[in-house]
C-alpha cells in the first residue's frame, strides 16, 4: 500500500487523478490523505469523486473514503476492466478530467472500450474538448492506441450539460520524442459563443489580430444555438510540421472580451516565440504518457507546479527517471527513461 500525502506539490486535483490512473496501471494500492489541502474548499468536489467512481468502476476497486468533501481515500484495484462506461459528473464540473483519470488504464487494457462522459466539457482549469481531441488524442495515437472522441455537445460553467463519447482500442505505449515543432502550417482562432452576444467573440478575435497578427481569415466565430447555458470560449490552434498545440480562455462575467483574449494570445506568443514543441498544460499531460511508455523526450517551456507534482507523484508508482535540462532560459529538455 502506497501512502500518499495529498497537499504535497500543488495540493490540488492533479496528484489525486494521477494517482488513480497509476495504480489501475500498475494495480498498486494506495491511501492518500489530505486531499487537495491547498485548494479553498478542499477534498473530493463533485468532478473528483466522480473520477474516484469512474477509476473504481474501470479497476473493480475496493474503495473507502469515496464520499463528497472527503479529504481521505484508499482505493485497492483488482484488475483492469475494459467496456462500455457511462460517468456522468451530475454538476458543471469536467468530464474531461474524469476521461484524465481512466483513459491511461484503458490504454492498456485486455479489449476495447467505449465512453459516454457528461458534464463541463470546456472548463477552466481543465482540458477544454478541443484541446483533448486536437492537441491531446493524436499524440496518444501517435504512439499506438486508438482513441478517437467526438463531442455531441457542449457544457459550461455554470449550467454543465455538455456529453462527450470515446473510444480505445489499446496497444502497447511506444515512446514518443518530439524534439522539433517544424513550420507552423495553420493557426485558426475560434471564439466560441453560446447565448453571449456576438460582439464578445468579434472583439475577441479583434484582440487576437492585434496581439499575434493573426489574418482574418485565421479567425472565426462559432456561435451554438443550443446548450444548457451560456458560454464563450477563445481557442488559438497551432498546427505545425510535428504536433498541434491548442491555447485557451474563458470568457467570464466582469472580464473584458479584450483581456480574456489577451490571456489566451499571450500563451501562445510565448510559445511561438520560445520555438518548442510542447506549451505547458501538453507538458503535465504527456509526462503521464511517456512514464507509462517508459521512455521519450520532448522540447517544452520551463516546468509549472503541475508538471513537477506529476513527477513527484509518478515516483510513488513507478519506477521511471525524468531528467529537466535547461537548454536556454526558455526552453527546457525533457528526458523520460
Ligand atoms: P483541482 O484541485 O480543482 O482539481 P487542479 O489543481 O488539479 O484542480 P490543474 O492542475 O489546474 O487542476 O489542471 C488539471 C489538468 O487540466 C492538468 O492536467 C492541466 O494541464 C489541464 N489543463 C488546465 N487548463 C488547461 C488548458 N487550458 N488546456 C489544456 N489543459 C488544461
Amino acid at each position: 500500500m502506497v501512502h500518499i500525502d495529498g497537499s504535497k506539490g500543488e495540493g490540488g486535483g492533479q496528484v489525486l487523478r494521477t494517482s488513480l490512473a497509476l495504480s489501475l496501471v500498475t494495480g498498486t494500492p494506495f491511501q492518500m490523505v489530505d486531499i487537495r489541502a491547498g485548494r479553498s474548499k478542499p477534498g473530493l468536489l463533485r468532478q473528483h469523486l466522480t473520477a474516484v467512481k469512474a477509476a473504481a468502476a474501470v479497476g473493480r476497486a475496493e474503495v473507502s473514503g469515496a464520499e463528497l468533501h472527503s479529504r481521505e481515500l484508499t482505493f485497492r484495484p483488482r484488475g483492469i476492466q475494459p467496456g462500455d462506461y457511462h460517468f456522468a459528473v451530475g454538476t458543471a464540473g469536467s468530464s474531461t478530467l474524469v476521461l484524465q483519470t481512466v483513459l491511461p488504464a484503458l490504454l492498456s487494457a485486455s479489449g476495447p472500450s467505449t465512453l459516454v462522459l457528461e458534464g463541463g466539457t470546456h472548463n477552466p482549469a481543465a482540458p477544454p474538448f478541443d484541446f483533448l481531441s486536437r492537441a491531446y488524442l493524436p499524440l496518444v495515437r501517435r504512439m499506438g492506441p486508438q482513441v478517437e472522441a467526438s463531442l455531441d455537445r457542449p457544457g459550461f460553467f455554470p449550467a454543465g450539460g455538455g456529453r462527450f463519447r470515446v473510444s480505445v482500442r489499446p496497444a502497447p505505449l511506444s515512446p514518443l520524442h518530439l524534439l522539433e515543432r517544424g513550420e507552423v502550417r495553420r493557426r485558426q482562432a475560434t471564439a466560441l459563443i453560446a447565448q453571449v452576444p456576438y460582439d464578445v467573440a468579434r472583439r475577441e478575435l479583434e484582440t487576437v489580430g492585434r496581439v499575434l497578427g493573426w489574418e482574418e481569415s485565421e479567425r472565426r466565430v462559432e456561435e451554438l444555438k443550443r446548450s444548457a447555458g451560456p458560454g464563450n470560449v477563445l481557442s488559438l490552434e497551432i498546427e505545425s510540421e510535428h504536433v498541434t498545440e491548442v491555447f485557451t480562455a474563458f470568457g467570464e462575467r466582469g472580464v473584458r472580451a479584450e483581456d480574456v483574449a489577451r490571456a489566451a494570445a499571450e500563451e501562445a506568443r510565448v510559445y511561438l516565440e520560445a520555438g518548442v514543441p510542447v506549451g505547458h498544460h501538453l507538458c503535465d499531460q504527456l509526462l503521464l504518457l511517456l512514464a507509462l511508455a517508459r521512455g521519450g523526450s520532448f522540447r517544452t517551456l520551463p516546468l509549472d507546479g503541475h508538471a513537477l507534482t506529476q513527477v513527484e507523484t509518478f515516483a510513488h508508482f513507478l519506477d521511471v527517471k525524468v531528467s529537466v535540462e535547461e537548454l536556454d532560459p526558455r526552453v527546457r529538455l525533457i528526458t523520460v527513461g
